[in-house]
Protein backbone atom coordinates (compact mmCIF):
# COMPACT_ATOMS: atom_id res chain seq x y z
CA UNK A 1 0.00 0.00 0.00
CA UNK A 2 1.46 3.37 -1.05
CA UNK A 3 4.05 2.07 -3.06
CA UNK A 4 4.34 5.49 -4.94
CA UNK A 5 5.00 7.30 -1.69
CA UNK A 6 7.32 4.60 -0.17
CA UNK A 7 9.78 4.90 -2.59
CA UNK A 8 9.99 9.07 -2.69
CA UNK A 9 10.66 8.06 1.11
CA UNK A 10 13.19 5.92 0.78
CA UNK A 11 15.17 8.14 -2.55
CA UNK A 12 14.69 11.08 -0.08
CA UNK A 13 16.42 8.55 2.71
CA UNK A 14 19.19 7.83 0.32
CA UNK A 15 19.73 11.12 -0.71
CA UNK A 16 20.08 12.81 2.58
CA UNK A 17 23.12 9.97 3.66
CA UNK A 18 24.84 10.90 0.22
CA UNK A 19 24.94 13.77 1.18
CA UNK A 20 26.30 13.60 4.37
CA UNK A 21 23.51 14.98 6.39
CA UNK A 22 22.44 11.39 8.44
CA UNK A 23 24.91 9.44 9.95
CA UNK A 24 24.62 6.02 11.46
CA UNK A 25 21.42 4.98 12.47
CA UNK A 26 20.54 8.61 13.20
CA UNK A 27 17.61 10.44 12.11
CA UNK A 28 13.54 9.66 10.88
CA UNK A 29 11.85 10.70 7.92
CA UNK A 30 8.36 10.88 7.82
CA UNK A 31 5.28 11.97 5.28
CA UNK A 32 1.34 12.02 5.38
CA UNK A 33 -0.99 9.65 3.55
CA UNK A 34 -4.40 9.71 2.53
CA UNK A 35 -4.79 7.56 6.07
CA UNK A 36 -2.58 8.54 8.08
CA UNK A 37 1.46 8.29 8.01
CA UNK A 38 4.82 6.45 6.51
CA UNK A 39 7.77 6.93 8.68
CA UNK A 40 11.35 5.05 8.90
CA UNK A 41 11.79 1.81 11.49
CA UNK A 42 13.61 2.45 14.79
CA UNK A 43 17.15 1.97 14.38
CA UNK A 44 18.02 1.24 11.49
CA UNK A 45 20.64 2.97 8.92
CA UNK A 46 18.56 5.01 6.30
CA UNK A 47 20.40 4.22 3.40
CA UNK A 48 20.26 0.57 3.72
CA UNK A 49 16.51 0.37 4.31
CA UNK A 50 13.75 -0.90 1.64
CA UNK A 51 10.15 0.27 1.16
CA UNK A 52 8.59 -2.48 2.67
CA UNK A 53 10.99 -1.72 5.80
CA UNK A 54 8.80 1.76 6.00
CA UNK A 55 5.94 1.48 8.99
CA UNK A 56 2.39 2.56 8.50
CA UNK A 57 0.17 4.53 11.33
CA UNK A 58 -3.22 5.37 11.07
CA UNK A 59 -4.04 9.17 11.30
CA UNK A 60 -3.53 8.75 15.11
CA UNK A 61 0.36 8.31 14.68
CA UNK A 62 -0.62 4.50 15.62
CA UNK A 63 1.15 1.36 14.09
CA UNK A 64 -1.07 -0.24 12.32
CA UNK A 65 1.71 -2.81 11.00
CA UNK A 66 1.98 -4.31 13.91
CA UNK A 67 5.60 -6.54 13.42
CA UNK A 68 7.20 -3.24 12.66
CA UNK A 69 8.50 -0.82 15.27
CA UNK A 70 8.33 2.71 13.83
CA UNK A 71 11.16 5.55 14.88
CA UNK A 72 10.66 6.67 18.68
CA UNK A 73 10.85 10.38 17.58
CA UNK A 74 7.83 10.18 15.73
CA UNK A 75 6.26 11.90 18.41
CA UNK A 76 7.80 14.70 17.70
CA UNK A 77 6.81 14.66 13.87
CA UNK A 78 3.38 14.19 15.05
CA UNK A 79 3.52 17.75 16.84
CA UNK A 80 4.57 19.36 13.86
CA UNK A 81 1.57 17.91 11.60
CA UNK A 82 -0.94 18.80 14.71
CA UNK A 83 0.02 21.92 14.43
CA UNK A 84 0.74 22.80 10.87
CA UNK A 85 -2.11 21.32 8.66
CA UNK A 86 0.09 22.74 5.53
CA UNK A 87 3.16 19.99 6.55
CA UNK A 88 3.04 16.67 4.69
CA UNK A 89 7.09 15.43 5.05
CA UNK A 90 9.36 15.92 7.98
CA UNK A 91 12.90 15.36 8.21
CA UNK A 92 14.53 14.94 11.28
CA UNK A 93 18.87 14.45 11.01
CA UNK A 94 21.90 15.40 13.29
CA UNK A 95 23.93 17.45 10.23
CA UNK A 96 27.50 18.48 11.50
CA UNK A 97 27.56 22.47 11.21
CA UNK A 98 23.80 22.63 11.94
CA UNK A 99 24.06 20.36 15.08
CA UNK A 100 27.10 22.77 15.97
CA UNK A 101 24.71 25.64 16.42
CA UNK A 102 22.16 23.32 18.01
CA UNK A 103 25.13 22.50 20.58
CA UNK A 104 27.04 25.92 21.16
CA UNK A 105 26.51 29.29 22.63
CA UNK A 106 25.92 30.40 18.89
CA UNK A 107 22.74 31.55 17.03
CA UNK A 108 22.11 30.49 13.92
CA UNK A 109 20.13 33.94 12.82
CA UNK A 110 22.04 36.41 11.29
CA UNK A 111 21.22 38.42 7.98
CA UNK A 112 24.30 36.64 6.03
CA UNK A 113 22.61 35.13 2.75
CA UNK A 114 20.44 36.75 0.35
CA UNK A 115 18.64 33.91 -0.11
CA UNK A 116 18.57 32.82 2.89
CA UNK A 117 17.29 36.10 4.02
CA UNK A 118 14.33 36.00 1.89
CA UNK A 119 13.62 31.97 2.18
CA UNK A 120 15.07 31.10 5.54
CA UNK A 121 15.50 33.84 8.15
CA UNK A 122 16.44 33.02 11.51
CA UNK A 123 16.39 29.31 13.04
CA UNK A 124 15.26 29.46 16.37
CA UNK A 125 16.98 26.43 18.86
CA UNK A 126 14.32 24.24 20.95
CA UNK A 127 15.38 23.78 24.50
CA UNK A 128 17.43 20.62 25.54
CA UNK A 129 15.00 17.51 25.51
CA UNK A 130 15.55 14.05 25.68
CA UNK A 131 15.07 11.99 22.83
CA UNK A 132 11.97 9.70 22.37
CA UNK A 133 10.35 10.95 24.97
CA UNK A 134 7.47 13.76 25.09
CA UNK A 135 9.67 16.51 26.48
CA UNK A 136 10.88 16.56 23.32
CA UNK A 137 7.41 17.32 21.01
CA UNK A 138 7.32 19.75 23.82
CA UNK A 139 10.54 21.29 23.55
CA UNK A 140 9.61 22.10 19.78
CA UNK A 141 6.03 23.39 20.69
CA UNK A 142 6.50 27.26 20.91
CA UNK A 143 8.64 27.31 17.15
CA UNK A 144 6.69 25.25 14.93
CA UNK A 145 4.38 27.44 13.94
CA UNK A 146 6.93 30.38 13.47
CA UNK A 147 9.41 28.52 11.48
CA UNK A 148 10.01 25.37 8.99
CA UNK A 149 13.20 24.77 10.44
CA UNK A 150 14.14 24.40 14.26
CA UNK A 151 17.62 24.08 16.07
CA UNK A 152 17.12 20.98 19.04
CA UNK A 153 19.95 21.67 21.63
CA UNK A 154 22.29 19.56 21.69
CA UNK A 155 20.87 17.05 18.95
CA UNK A 156 20.04 18.38 15.61
CA UNK A 157 17.45 19.82 13.13
CA UNK A 158 13.96 19.45 12.50
CA UNK A 159 12.90 20.20 8.98
CA UNK A 160 9.27 20.38 7.27
CA UNK A 161 7.36 21.35 4.61
CA UNK A 162 4.51 21.14 2.09
CA UNK A 163 6.26 17.64 0.48
CA UNK A 164 9.39 15.60 0.87
CA UNK A 165 11.14 17.58 -1.59
CA UNK A 166 10.51 20.63 0.35
CA UNK A 167 11.26 18.97 3.85
CA UNK A 168 14.81 17.77 2.44
CA UNK A 169 15.60 21.14 0.52
CA UNK A 170 14.91 23.11 3.82
CA UNK A 171 17.47 20.71 5.98
CA UNK A 172 20.14 20.64 2.76
CA UNK A 173 19.92 24.70 3.13
CA UNK A 174 19.90 24.74 6.55
CA UNK A 175 23.26 22.90 6.52
CA UNK A 176 24.99 25.04 3.97
CA UNK A 177 23.93 28.16 5.93
CA UNK A 178 25.31 26.79 9.18
CA UNK A 179 28.61 26.06 7.64
CA UNK A 180 29.29 29.08 6.17
CA UNK A 181 28.55 30.89 9.04
CA UNK A 182 30.82 28.49 10.88
CA UNK A 183 33.50 29.53 8.89
CA UNK A 184 33.41 32.66 10.11
CA UNK A 185 33.10 32.62 13.54
CA UNK A 186 37.05 32.49 14.13
CA UNK A 187 38.13 35.75 13.11
CA UNK A 188 34.68 37.82 13.22
CA UNK A 189 34.94 38.02 8.99
CA UNK A 190 31.37 38.01 8.23
CA UNK A 191 29.92 40.71 6.53
CA UNK A 192 26.03 40.90 7.35
CA UNK A 193 23.60 42.37 5.28
CA UNK A 194 22.64 46.21 6.04
CA UNK A 195 19.16 46.78 7.15
CA UNK A 196 17.95 48.51 4.12
CA UNK A 197 18.90 45.61 1.85
CA UNK A 198 17.17 43.25 4.47
CA UNK A 199 13.69 44.84 4.01
CA UNK A 200 14.10 44.42 0.39
CA UNK A 201 14.97 41.25 0.38
CA UNK A 202 12.45 40.20 2.85
CA UNK A 203 9.71 42.02 0.70
CA UNK A 204 10.46 39.62 -2.24
CA UNK A 205 9.02 36.82 -0.07
CA UNK A 206 5.40 36.79 -1.51
CA UNK A 207 7.11 37.28 -5.40
CA UNK A 208 8.22 33.78 -4.60
CA UNK A 209 5.31 32.25 -3.42
CA UNK A 210 6.73 31.98 0.22
CA UNK A 211 3.89 31.94 2.26
CA UNK A 212 4.80 29.36 5.06
CA UNK A 213 6.09 31.61 8.40
CA UNK A 214 9.91 32.49 8.81
CA UNK A 215 11.55 34.22 11.64
CA UNK A 216 13.58 37.34 10.48
CA UNK A 217 17.44 37.88 10.87
CA UNK A 218 18.71 39.41 13.34
CA UNK A 219 19.85 42.53 12.12
CA UNK A 220 21.57 43.50 15.65
CA UNK A 221 25.13 44.15 15.46
CA UNK A 222 25.84 44.47 19.16
CA UNK A 223 25.91 40.26 18.87
CA UNK A 224 25.63 38.77 22.60
CA UNK A 225 27.93 36.08 23.12
CA UNK A 226 25.09 34.42 25.34
CA UNK A 227 22.79 31.86 23.55
CA UNK A 228 19.02 33.57 24.85
CA UNK A 229 17.06 31.02 26.92
CA UNK A 230 13.53 29.71 25.49
CA UNK A 231 11.58 32.21 27.09
CA UNK A 232 13.96 35.02 25.84
CA UNK A 233 13.98 33.46 21.97
CA UNK A 234 10.02 33.14 22.31
CA UNK A 235 9.59 37.18 23.15
CA UNK A 236 12.32 38.19 20.54
CA UNK A 237 10.42 36.06 18.13
CA UNK A 238 6.94 37.71 18.83
CA UNK A 239 8.91 40.93 18.62
CA UNK A 240 10.11 40.49 15.37
CA UNK A 241 6.64 39.21 14.34
CA UNK A 242 4.98 41.75 15.70
CA UNK A 243 7.56 44.46 13.83
CA UNK A 244 7.27 42.66 10.47
CA UNK A 245 3.48 42.91 10.21
ZN1 LIG B 1 17.77 12.75 16.58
Amino acid sequence: MHQQERDELIFICKLLYDRGLLCGMDGNVSMRVSDGFLTTPSGRNKYFIKSDDLVHLNKQGISIEYNKKPSSEFEMHKKVYDMRCDVNAIVHCHPVYSTFFASSKYELDICLLTEAVVAQGAIPKAKLAIPSTSEIANSIAPFVDKADAILLANHGAITYGKNLEVAYSKMDSLEHFAKIQYMGLGDNSLNTINPETVELLEGMRDGYGLTTPCIPCNQKTDRSDKSLNEDEIVKQVLFNLSNRN
